[in-house]
Formats: structure tokens, sequence, C-alpha cells
């Protein structure tokens, strides 16, 4: 089976491709959009992440007829009241970006103790085939620091340390993160789903 990666973010691209070949799914074959020429941008307007998830991979799959894989991930934090969440792309404004979006945590949480700094990605992937669609959840509880660490990763990475860890996701090789990560457990789920339905 082909089965389409339905995202333009070229990070999140390498990631689910990694974790993917990483299950060992001898069966199956990971097309981007760039490599079917597919260039289109679909406006995230749900207010869920399942919504955008399947917003996207509706998207793709309507152009493409493939199977399609689509993700949505949220940054939760406790003492915002689980914001981010579903706005986490554009939570310091429509022309923010990865930076400006970690910046206004950092100040919202300033002063705010260890003990309620607590935080989880969630990813939810949607996964069309034969217009049947899925949902499938992976989620990664942490917490929020200080101050930025490390340069690897993306978007929220490199303020977050997930529970039981001591580097921050930035800190972290994509292999260690990939190990652990919220999309990394969505994928796995939805890699023993491909095994179950074949
Ligand atoms: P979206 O799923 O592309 O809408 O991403 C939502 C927001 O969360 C964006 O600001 C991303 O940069 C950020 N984000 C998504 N996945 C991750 C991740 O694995 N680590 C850190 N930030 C992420």
């Amino acid at each position: 089976m082909t089965i389409l990666i339905a995202t333009n973010n070229k990070h999140k691209k390498i990631e689910i491709q990694n974790i993917l070949l990483g299950l060992n799914l001898n069966n199956f074959q990971l097309v981007t959009p760039e490599s079917l020429g597919i260039l289109i941008d679909v406006e995230e307007t749900s207010d869920t992440l399942e919504g955008n998830a399947k917003l996207k991979a509706q998207a793709f799959s309507n152009i493409s007829r493939l199977p399609v894989i689509a993700d949505d991930t949220g940054l939760e934090i406790d003492f915002l009241d689980g914001q981010p969440g579903v706005y986490s792309a554009r939570f310091a404004g429509e022309d923010g970006n990865d930076t400006l979006n970690r910046a206004k945590v950092l100040k919202l949480l300033q002063n705010v103790p260890d003990s309620e700094r607590s935080a989880r990605f969630r990813t939810v992937i949607c996964f069309i085939h034969n217009h049947q669609i899925h949902f499938i959840e992976g989620v990664c509880e942490g917490k929020i620091i200080n101050e930025e660490r490390g340069i690897n990763g993306f978007g929220y990475d490199s303020i977050f340390i997930p529970k039981d860890y001591k580097k921050s996701f930035a800190e972290m090789s994509s292999e260690e993160k990939n190990q652990i990560s919220h999309r990394s457990r969505a994928i796995q789920k939805f890699a023993e789903f491909l095994k179950n339905t074949n």
C-alpha cells in the first residue's frame, strides 16, 4: 500500500517517515505531497485536533485518491487550562512563529513553580483509506521548563521535558525523541492498526 503523508511541515514529515521506517512495515511505501507535485496549504479552521487532522487528510485524499495520514498536534499546559492546545501553531498570533510561540509560553509561565508546570503533547492522526476515516491518538506527558534548552527538533521542543527525563526534546537526538514522543506513540498504534487490517 502506498500512503501519502499529508503535511508540508518538513520536520513532521521526516519524523513520521523515520518512525514508520523503524517499525519495518514491509508492505508500505510512503510518499510525500512534493514527490507527487501536490502543493496545497490546508487552513486549520477546526477547534479540535481531530477536526484539523481530518481537514488535512481529506484535502490530500481528494486530490491524490491515495490512502492518507495527517497529524495535528497540540501542547496542553495545565496552568493555562490546556492552552495553547489546538491553537499551538498560532499561539503568538497569525503572524507569529515557533520562536514567538515559545517566548509567549515562557512569559505566561514566568515565576510559576515547577510543581505547576505540567503539560503534554497530544497528537491525533487521521487515516483515510477506502472512504473510511480513522483517528488514532498519542500523548507524551511532561513539563515546561524556565528557559529554552537544546537546538534539535522544532516547535515547542526546546521548552518541554518529557516525564521521567532530564533532557528537553530539543536536547535529545531524533532517535531518542522518536522513542517516546506523542507522534511516535500515535504512529506505533497506527502501525498496529495497519498490521491488523491486512
Ligand atoms: P500542527 O500539528 O502542525 O498544527 O502543529 C501545531 C504546533 O505545535 C506548531 O507550532 C508546531 O511547531 C508544534 N508542534 C507540533 N509537533 C511538535 C513536536 O513534536 N514538538 C514540538 N512542537 C510541535
